[in-house]
């Protein structure tokens, strides 16, 4: 016998609301990186024309703003997976800290949640 906190219906539940996280995440994903060939292509022009463009910190200052992004949503991907990935183990919804269960709460608001709200606090 497992240990296995959640029904299948609650965690077919998780399941969905982690694919559509995933779903949006790879859609930011894609749009950032058409913006990002756009800035590059902007800015190999900038600097091919003239090395001192007044839009050169400009350029840069968005070129990093748009990494930033970028990084977050993979790092999002990142988490979803793993998380869709313990779905399937079946180690969904146990904190990775202290091994009690996540509550349903915690992971309805944040399905890619892998510590206990104390262990959250406790970790920072
Ligand atoms: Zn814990």
């Amino acid at each position: 016998m497992t240990t296995r906190s959640f029904t299948p219906s609650r965690l077919e539940k998780f399941e969905r609301l982690l694919l559509a996280e995933e779903a949006e995440a790879n859609e930011r994903l894609a749009e950032h990186r058409i913006g990002i060939s756009e800035v590059r292509a902007a800015r190999s022009d900038a600097s091919a024309d003239d090395e001192h463009d007044p839009e050169g910190p400009t350029m840069t200052q968005e070129w990093s703003q748009r990494s930033a992004v970028l990084t977050d949503a993979e790092h999002e991907l990142a988490d979803v997976r793993r998380a869709l990935g313990r779905l399937t183990d079946g180690s969904y919804g146990v904190c990775e800290s202290c091994g009690r269960a996540i509550t349903v709460a915690r992971l309805e608001a944040r399905p890619t949640a892998t510590l206990c709200i104390d262990c959250a606090r406790r970790i920072g």
